[in-house]
């Protein structure tokens, strides 16, 4: 039997289903298709583009390693892959092919089409399931209803952990490597060095785990106190590494129940609070897979799509770029264009600015911290967006707008975030950082708009909208 592997945002070898069941059962080709025309339509950015790209090349390699070749196939969308995955199968002989489950909905009717092809040519399709801890389908409420409510979702979760849920797979061990030569990899893609965010995220399965364990071996035990507070090295950062997949879920919650003395609730604050972390993306993902109407860009609370969104090009210009005049904001907007990546904290305060304060539809921020985030993932992104715009699952209620002076205040106490990211404000004094309306600092811009002001406009408008 010999199976073709097809690699998505799953570019490992440990902890594989779809690779583990190939080569258990006989022989594997591994495939990998290009799809920059899609991933481009689907916001996909530079960064998250090159990070895919480096963490390819290091699959390829640990692929070698294990004997099993690997091809690739370059077609701009995703509607001719059916054919092209189907030749690529009768090329090498291949009996079926083998996958991970993707969750949004292009990627869901993509995988049905494929698998009619494969199923109509009498080949075979075995689905798998490595995206999340507990697959979509699986933790649902006493009515077989999947949950909107993040606490409930979490207490089903963790209730019907078992050890499958914890027990990362092994490395498979090494075939015979059949006579088929590797694909040249690119070293770019649509025109994107493979190495243009190597330096700040190295790539691979194997750099992936040591972040994992030094963090496991650390910080992980301060996370609950550390975890607001960007100046603080106090998050895995691991965020692009699980979102191509270099790593999985599995291996963090493992990692985490075994630094707490085998315990997945109870123990150490610090890990149970960061296990909570990957139950809300096992959580996202859930929304995703089984709310399509969320993938096609609405928002999942329906009358919340009546909000009167403001068409403000230069506000959402100066949100971009960090011109606010709320030095948090600025702050947090420019890591995102410095890093592609932002601290947890800043994304919500950044997105809650964006959406309340400016008032602009939370869809036109979506779509740009998915063209800058290295660790840009739509399950994630999305419910994130719909979280702090109040019109998602489990929402902030519209009524609770961060003030982000006060946000500035609590969690950036001495200012050293901002100061360290916004250079016009590095001498200046306290007041300046967290009352800017009051004191204005030579060199960086006043104030957007009225903290009071934006306030009670965003109210009576999301008021208005939800009484329709
Ligand atoms: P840690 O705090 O160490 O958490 C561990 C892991 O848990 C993360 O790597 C991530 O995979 C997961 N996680 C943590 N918080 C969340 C959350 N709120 N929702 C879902 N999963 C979570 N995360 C992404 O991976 N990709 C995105 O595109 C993304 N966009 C976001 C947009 C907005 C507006 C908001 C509010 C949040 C977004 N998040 C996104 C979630 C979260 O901000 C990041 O996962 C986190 O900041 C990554 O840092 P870390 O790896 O140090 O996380």
């Amino acid at each position: 039997m010999r199976t073709l592997v097809w690699f998505r945002n799953d570019l490992r070898v440990d902890d594989n289903p779809a690779l583990h069941h190939a080569m258990e059962h006989g022989e594997a080709i591994a495939a990998f298709c290009f799809c920059n025309a899609q991933w481009r339509d689907h916001d996909v950015g530079d960064n998250r583009l090159a990070f895919l790209l480096d963490n390819l090349h290091a699959l390829a390699a640990d692929l070698r390693e294990l004997g099993v070749p690997l091809r690739t196939i370059t077609e701009p969308w995703f509607d001719d892959l059916p054919d092209r995955l189907l030749n690529l199968a009768e090329r090498v002989d291949a009996d079926g092919i083998s996958f991970n489950e993707e969750y949004p909905l292009n990627e869901r009717v993509r995988d049905s089409k494929v698998t009619r092809a494969f199923e109509g040519a009498g080949r075979t399709v075995t689905v798998h399931h490595a995206g999340t801890v507990q697959p979509p389908g699986t933790v649902l409420t006493g009515e077989d209803e999947p949950y909107t409510v993040f606490t409930p979702f979490k207490k089903r979760w963790l209730s019907q952990i078992d050890n499958s849920h914890t027990a990362p797979l092994p490395r498979p061990d090494p075939q015979t490597r059949p006579d088929i030569d590797d694909s040249d990899l690119p070293e770019q893609t649509d025109g994107v060095p493979r190495d243009r965010v190597a330096q700040r995220w190295p790539a691979g399965a194997a750099e992936a785990r040591r972040r994992l364990d030094d963090f496991a071996d650390e910080r992980i035990v301060r996370y609950h106190d550390d975890r607001d507070f960007p100046a603080v090295d106090g998050t895995s950062s691991l965020s692009p590494y699980l979102s191509v997949g270099s790593l999985s879920a599995r291996q963090c919650l493992a990692t985490a129940v075994e630094n707490n003395g085998g315990k997945l609730s109870g123990g150490k604050e610090g890990i149970r609070t960061w296990i909570d972390e990957l139950i809300w993306r096992d959580f996202y993902r859930h929304v995703i897979a089984q709310f399509p109407h969320v993938s096609r860009r609405q928002a999942f609370r329906r009358e919340y799509d009546r909000v009167p969104w403001r068409n403000a090009p230069d506000e959402l210009e100066a949100w971009k770029e960090g011109r606010t005049g709320y030095p948090l904001v600025d702050a947090a907007m420019r890591q995102l264009a410095k890093t592609g990546w932002m601290h947890n904290r800043l994304r919500m305060v950044t997105a809650m600015f964006l959406t309340k304060h400016l008032l602009i539809d939370w869809r036109q921020g979506e779509r740009h911290f998915m063209e800058q985030l290295v660790d840009g993932d739509f399950a994630a992104n999305n419910g994130g967006w719909q979280w702090s715009a109040s019109t998602g699952t489990d929402a902030a209620p519209y009524f609770r707008i961060f003030n982000p002076h006060t946000q500035a205040k609590r969690f950036d106490p001495k200012g050293e975030f901002i100061r360290r990211m916004v250079p016009e404000l590095a001498e200046a004094p306290d007041k300046a950082v967290f009352d800017p309306e009051g004191n204005a600092t030579e060199g960086y811009p006043r104030p957007i708009v009225a903290h009071k002001h934006a306030r009670q406009r965003a109210l009576d408008t999301f008021k208005a909208a939800q009484s329709g």
